[in-house]
């Protein structure tokens, strides 16, 4: 299960401060609730594209000795299963949405250069989610006036801060600003399979 390390700094400053252990150590299981703090369990590592980083960082895992699943601490600046960050994702979907630029010039607004159909699938994922988003939001901010709820959605990321409004749903009612991938839906955790589950 991935939760959200609260730390809202650069990347250089999230790499420094992830050597300690301590730092943000759960004080017990999200999982299980078993109380008692959870033992380190080493970093997975994944890439991440910012607009001044490119490359590889590495992600605190710990273990619950009570259920023996892990949790994983994942920066603020990130979202889970993407890997441009969430500044990077932010600038192309209001240069895109908010200002009609193409989509050539929004990925061009939204450094580094990427190619623009990444853009698309973004503006896809966010048009599904954005009337969720306007619903959800409105306990953080006013619900702007506006067409659409595209717009509203974008109007009230903007007023609430974007990565505000992530901790907001990703820690406090698992939801993805860009909507969980098929699957995860509707909280993130891997459904366990159970046939009283699965329809006749
Ligand atoms: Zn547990």
């Amino acid at each position: 299960m991935q939760i959200l390390h609260p730390f809202a700094g650069s990347v250089q400053q999230y790499n420094e401060q992830l050597a300690d252990p301590d730092c943000y150590r759960p004080a017990h299981c999200p999982q299980c609730q078993a109380k008692g703090p959870l033992t380190a369990h080493g970093f997975y590592t994944r890439t991440l594209i910012d607009t001044a980083f490119d490359g590889i960082i590495r992600v605190r895992r710990y273990l619950c000795q009570a259920c023996q699943r892990t949790v994983s601490l994942l920066p603020e600046f990130v979202l889970p299963y993407l890997r441009s960050s969430l500044t990077v994702i932010g600038l192309f979907l209001i240069a895109r949405l908010l200002r009609g630029q193409t989509l050539q010039s929004a990925a061009a607004s939204a450094p580094p250069a990427m190619p623009y159909q990444r853009g698309q699938f973004w503006v896809r994922r966010f048009r599904a989610q954005a009337q969720a988003l306007c619903a959800t939001l409105a306990a953080l901010t006013q619900p702007a006036p506006a067409l659409d709820f595209v717009h509203r959605a974008l109007a009230m990321l903007e007023s609430t801060g974007w990565i505000a409004a992530h901790r907001f749903l990703f820690a406090g009612v698992r939801c993805h600003l860009l909507g969980w991938p098929r699957g995860l839906a509707p909280d993130g955790r891997r459904a366990a399979f159970s046939s009283a589950a699965a329809p006749a």
